[in-house]
């Protein structure tokens, strides 16, 4: 059993990490697993100068300590190619170099277009690869969620595993990682849920075995909108570790006996390990008080 928490280091880790990063944790660590970080950082053009830095700190002061070396996706890349470059042998993925005002004429979609059907033959450099979707339905689990399924050419056609300016693209990076890794779990927000099916395919693809999936609620802010960096969502105050694992296991509904309320960071998180109770996860949004 091993799971894991990813964030990319676009911005500091806000209260929604905390809620994916606690979840993933105390699941792996009830069912007797280990947890590691893998900090995603393949978009360097995106990357908030020192944020990556801080996530292991601010994970430690919250009592969330990974198991073995921490993961850095910047130093895999030759790994993801690799990984492509089968993929290429294998006829599973198409070059394309379709301008954005080409893919958007076969609608929202991600191609599907003039490159996948062999009537454009792209450049040959600075090209995207992308993987084919199937002809048929993708089905997978969520442990909250139930059965899903998802017809990938009409919700968002072929992915995207490699990007234009020779980067790898975040499917190819994370279902690469989390097989090198032994991930048996990957317990995440919600907000992550769109990549699921395309992640299923992909692993398929490269017959290799499926982690369980759980993706934990939504959470919102007082206005109603996703907390996100986008958002604006605050970052972590380590100062106050101990009340925000605290109201992190209120939100999750794991009811956290008052008599902890002011505990110390790592006696709430034990209490989380040995209390975790994945059925008490709602259906809807978590709302921040
Ligand atoms: N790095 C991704 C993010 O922070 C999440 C990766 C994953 O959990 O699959 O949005």
């Amino acid at each position: 059993m091993i799971g894991r928490f990813a964030p990319s280091p676009t911005g500091l880790l806000h209260f929604g990490s905390l809620l994916a990063a606690l979840s993933s944790y105390a699941s792996a660590k009830h069912r007797g697993g280990l947890w590691r970080l893998r900090i995603d950082t393949i978009d360097p053009g995106r990357e908030m100068p020192m944020a990556a830095q801080s996530f292991v700190g601010t994970l430690q002061a919250h009592g969330l300590n990974g198991d073995g070396e921490v993961v850095w996706q910047g130093q895999r890349i030759a790994r993801y190619r690799a990984v492509l470059d089968m993929l290429i042998a294998q006829d599973r993925v198409y070059a394309c170099d379709c301008s954005r005002n080409a893919r958007a004429e076969v609608g929202a979609i991600d191609c599907l277009g003039p490159c996948r059907r062999g009537e454009h033959t792209p450049s040959a450099t600075d090209t995207a690869w992308r993987l084919r979707a199937p002809s048929h339905a993708i089905r997978y689990h969520d442990r909250r969620l139930g059965e899903r399924s998802e017809w990938l050419q009409e919700t968002c056609g072929d992915a995207l595993l490699w990007r234009r300016d020779n980067l790898p693209a975040y499917q190819l990076a994370t279902v690469v990682d989390d097989h090198d890794m032994a991930i048996s779990e990957v317990v995440r927000g919600s907000d992550l849920l769109d990549n699921t099916a395309r992640q299923c395919h992909l692993i398929d693809s490269l017959g290799w075995s499926r982690p369980e999936f759980l993706h934990i609620p939504m959470v919102i802010n007082a206005t109603g909108q996703k907390l996100s960096k986008q958002t604006h969502a605050p970052a972590l105050d380590n100062s106050q570790a101990a009340a925000n694992i605290y109201l992190a296991l209120q939100l999750l509904a794991q009811q956290p006996p008052t008599a902890l309320q002011h505990a110390p960071v790592d006696t709430l998180v034990s209490w989380a390990v040995a209390h975790w109770q994945e059925s008490a996860l709602q259906t809807g949004p978590i709302a921040l008080p």
